[in-house]
């Protein structure tokens, strides 16, 4: 039986002290794939030869004696990040062969820094969902259970890493695709603030809430992919050439006096397993045990959060998805003479029914008419939200809360039905909304299935968040990995 990898964090050491090497390490991610990976459906496309090829590149600048927190690492990325050379679908049928001509920025930095890419992860099409269960090729199965989803739209990147077929990961998460995957699969996961990660070459979804983001199996780990994916970038003028911290140097104490945690009781949704909530609350205590204090705040625009976001995302989405229309890349269908019936042809046939959906909704909310009644309103509501989190965060340092109001449920068990669905980023889209950072870090197994504790910060207050997240973690122990859980008190 495949061994499942090592974390980042013991990785780097077996690199740097000539332990091992990266192509043992590449190699040992290759037969975890090819063992577990028919079963668990995380990856598009494998890149065996070009991996195999980057591990001895890497063991060369490691022997050379170069030394960077990802050199020599097997890592993955969802498969909607541009990579040059290597088909990049979106998990849409609609870029089935397009084999991109450049690298999306987040590519090209761990490419620089020596990271070694295994190949592409399967994720929901364009980013949009909560299952996994829209990706246009296969669904992804949970490593803890087959039989139940690994969260989405970031499945792939979240399963990987649970089934340790990747040491660490890139996701993407507009609504709460990087956390709460990262919940149902029992991994550490980041949404970094708005503008911390560039997002050249990641496929839009909704501009104005994608963040690009590692997940890992620890935070020690998030805190070193961090270190080389942050950071301003020319080509994303909305990325902020703000400084970045030292993430990895901001985990030094693992006590956490003095700090003030807000529990924001409107997370606490109705519908939320007990199990779960019971998890959060252990967490909770945990936190105080280690020096924080917590105390209850209130977002009073929450509830409205997720209406708001299937205005504003779907409006967003409608503008992004128009130049699919079978002229420029991607697929073009057969039939049609007139210009409007190869797109309308071309587009039928590309876009699965979720995606159709949230077209459909967008342009709706952005027609002359409606324009006002919807999105204008979502607008209105987005901003209360944003002063709701600025105001709390006055009072406390962070904030905690439950990632999702469930564990991993399963296949097929919500896809007939779009608003339970939407239902499950309940607890993760305010935090988009406001552009603020956001780490998810696992702190309980309920019946067997992970549970992920929230954490949201400041704007530009990752390390803070890896900080309070690396103590949590220090003090109860990590959860372990499927088939090899460790048994907590
Ligand atoms: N599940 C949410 C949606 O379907 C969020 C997706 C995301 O974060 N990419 O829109």
């Amino acid at each position: 039986m495949a061994t499942p990898l090592p974390t980042l964090t013991e990785c780097r050491q077996m690199l740097d002290t000539g332990k091992t090497s990266s192509l043992e390490l590449t190699t040992q991610a290759l037969e975890c794939i090819a063992e577990l990976d028919s079963t668990i459906g995380a990856f598009l496309t494998i890149i065996r030869d070009q991996a195999l090829a980057a591990a001895r590149a890497a063991d060369a600048r490691l022997v050379a004696g170069e030394r960077t927190p990802v050199l020599g690492i097997p890592m993955a990325l969802k498969d909607v990040l541009i990579t040059k050379g290597i088909t990049t679908t979106a998990g849409s049928k609609m870029l089935m062969n397009y084999v991109p001509p450049f690298n999306s920025t987040v590519a090209e930095r761990l490419e620089r820094a020596g990271a070694v890419l295994l190949g592409k992860l399967n994720c929901d099409e364009f980013a949009m969902g909560s299952s996994n269960e829209n990706s246009a090729f296969k669904p992804v199965h949970n490593p803890w259970d087959h039989t139940r989803v690994p969260g989405g739209s970031s499945g792939g990147s979240a399963a990987a890493v649970a089934a340790g077929e990747a040491v660490f990961t890139l996701g993407s998460d507009t609504g709460g695709s990087i956390r709460q995957p990262a919940s149902f699969c029992g991994v550490v996961g980041m949404k970094p603030t708005y503008g911390r990660v560039s997002r050249f070459g990641l496929i839009a979804f909704a501009s104005s809430l994608d963040q690009v983001g590692p997940l890992t199996r620890t935070c020690a780990d998030a805190a070193r992919v961090m270190s080389v994916i942050a950071g301003g970038d020319p080509r994303d003028s909305t990325s902020s050439s703000r400084e970045v911290p030292d993430y990895v140097g901001a985990l030094k104490s693992t006590h956490l006096d003095g700090i003030r945690v807000g529990i924001p009781k409107e997370f606490f949704v109705s519908g939320m397993e007990p199990g779960v909530q019971a998890a959060i609350q252990d967490a909770l205590c945990e936190l105080e045990r280690l020096g924080a204090t917590l105390h209850d705040v209130s977002l009073p625009y929450a509830p409205y959060a997720l209406p708001a976001y299937y205005i504003i995302a779907p409006a967003e989405a409608s503008a992004n998805l128009a130049r699919f229309d079978g002229v420029k890349y991607g697929y073009r269908a057969a039939e049609g003479d007139a210009m409007w019936d190869v797109y309308a042809a071309t587009r039928g046939q590309g876009f699965g029914s979720e995606v159709k959906r949230r077209i459909m909704l967008g342009t709706y909310a952005l027609s002359a008419g409606y324009y006002d009644a919807y999105y204008l309103q979502a607008q209105k509501v987005r901003t209360l939200i944003r002063k709701d989190y600025e105001d709390a965060l006055q009072t406390v340092d962070v904030l905690a809360a439950p990632t999702a109001p469930t564990t991993a449920f399963r296949l097929g068990e919500k896809s007939g039905d779009p608003v339970a669905m939407y239902f499950s980023d309940v607890c993760t889209i305010p935090l988009n909304l406001a552009g603020l950072p956001g780490l998810v870090v696992p702190c309980a197994l309920v019946d067997h299935l992970p549970v992920g504790l929230q954490l949201m910060g400041r704007a530009w207050g990752e390390a803070e968040l890896l900080r309070i997240g690396h103590a949590l973690e220090q003090s109860s122990g990590a959860i372990g990995l499927p088939g090899r859980q460790i048994q907590r008190g």
